[in-house]
């Protein structure tokens, strides 16, 4: 039997196409190969680079020569060891079994799914108190001490899906239904230009007028007119129809699983199907997209096994954005009488999915902030990197309702978190010159 290395190397393409070609030529030489997300040392250059075992190093450096296609560089995929972790203070306050776990982290291992479960149930503050900075460190050690400021304008709110949980679902007759028109939308992506921010996410629920065509053609000019990188965040569509909106300048996409577990998502979402949803995920990542998932805390039947599959998924999917919120109930939903979800159990995901993740995007998301004023602290110390501000017009902001409380997180109030939460802000914004916090 052959033996497989647990040591892996990392290809580094001079841009996504590269990428892209080395991946596909790899894979149809019968090469096991994963996209994962670019380590610190390579800069933010290619964010996605391909992985391969080191027992076939040697044969796809040769593949490559031969189909002469072209890399940067090739180098090891070295783990994130952390010193310290392990403390003799620690005494009696942890167990045996947490020891066991930080010994993995330490060593750069994976967690298994037992350890994952582990982190999510425990109840000793000691470990807790662990867990949090942990994931910190690691934060700190993978994506730095600057918090990712984004700007995402909500442009339509028709939707012709029935997702149970979503307050613009369409059977929400309560809902008010806008849709902004082009100008409307590039008006707020100048002030976010103006700004200094890079990357605008523009959301919407499944809207048939807000076609594909459209899209691309809004894209096309905010490229053209600011250079910013564009998430999308409007839902399933075809392989062909992702395709076409990366080739006109899609550069990220969200697109959340939800939850993992099958029966939940299928009865919580009576129009989709959980390999489809899958399945897009999957093109999103072989598309070249930095592709977004996430999941939703407190949803009905969930239990912490679920919530730990959600993490095992966006790690061997290798999602590079993922976003945690807690679930809000919506007015003229099903699930409008139901509890919101946990505000601690939130951030603690939050927390394990850096550990497990290690360099990835995670929001401290607005549905925390709609908790609890504090929340995106608590989650920017727990091992979140990323604000999404709202810049929706106001006269529309308020029907953009998809859970009830939605809090408005405007540039005070990532001003507040940032702050209090001892972070720094990130030198592309105008802000930050006059706050002299910059990283
Ligand atoms: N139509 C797009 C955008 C959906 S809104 C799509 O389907 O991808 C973006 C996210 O809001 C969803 O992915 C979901 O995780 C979250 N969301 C919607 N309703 C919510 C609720 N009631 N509570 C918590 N999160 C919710």
């Amino acid at each position: 039997m052959l033996y497989l290395s647990d040591k892996a190397f990392l290809i580094l393409a001079f841009n996504t196409a590269g990428m892209l070609l080395i991946n596909k030529t790899l894979q149809n030489n019968n090469i096991k190969t994963d996209l994962v997300p670019a380590p610190p040392e390579t800069g933010t250059v290619c964010a996605i680079v391909v992985r391969v075992n080191e027992n076939d190093l040697e044969t796809s450096k040769s593949i490559l020569s031969r189909e002469q296609v072209v890399y940067k560089d090739i180098i090891e995929d070295k783990k994130l060891k952390l010193q310290g972790l392990i403390d003799r203070k620690l005494g009696l306050a942890v167990s045996v079994e947490f020891l066991e776990i930080l010994k993995k982290i330490e060593a750069g291992d994976d967690l298994s799914y037992e350890d994952i479960v582990y982190l999510l149930k425990t109840d000793k503050p000691k470990e807790l108190d662990v867990i949090y900075a942990t994931a910190d460190r690691i934060r700190k050690e993978m994506v730095g001490d600057a918090v990712e400021i984004r700007g995402a304008i909500e442009f339509s709110n028709y939707c012709c899906k029935s997702c149970k949980y979503c307050g613009i679902n369409a059977t929400n007759e309560i809902a008010a239904r806008y849709r902004m028109t082009e100008e409307e939308i590039l008006e707020v992506v100048d002030n976010l230009h103006r700004e200094g921010i890079k990357t605008v996410i523009l959301q919407s629920g499944e809207d048939p007028l807000w076609s594909t065509e459209r899209i691309i053609k809004l894209i096309r000019i905010i490229k053209a007119r600011t250079g910013m990188r564009i998430t999308l965040s409007v839902g399933e569509l075809t392989k062909e129809e992702y395709k076409e909106l990366k080739a006109n300048g899609a550069d990220n996409f969200l697109l959340k699983i939800e939850t993992t577990n099958r029966k939940i998502f299928e009865d919580i979402h009576p129009d989709d199907d959980y390999d489809r949803r899958v399945q897009c995920s999957k093109w999103l990542k072989e598309l070249g997209y930095i592709n977004g998932s996430g999941n939703i805390i407190g949803l009905p039947g969930q239990e912490i096994s679920d919530i730990a599959r959600d993490i095992m998924f966006f790690k061997e999917m290798g999602i590079n954005m993922i976003g945690i919120g807690p679930f809000i109930p919506a007015k003229g939903t099903p699930l409008e009488n139901l509890p919101h979800g946990n505000i601690e159990l939130t951030v603690r995901t939050v927390a394990v999915t850096r550990i497990v993740c290690k360099k990835v995007y995670l929001p401290s998301t607005t549905a925390l902030a709609s908790l609890d004023k504090d929340a995106q602290v608590w989650a920017l110390n727990a091992g979140a990197n990323t604000i999404m501000l709202i810049n929706t017009p106001e006269k529309y902001r308020g029907s953009y309702r998809i859970y009830d409380n939605k809090n408005m997180v405007d540039m005070d109030s990532a001003i507040y978190a940032v702050k209090k939460s001892g972070r720094k802000f990130p030198a592309y914004l105008k802000i930050s010159k006059e706050m002299n916090n910059v990283d």
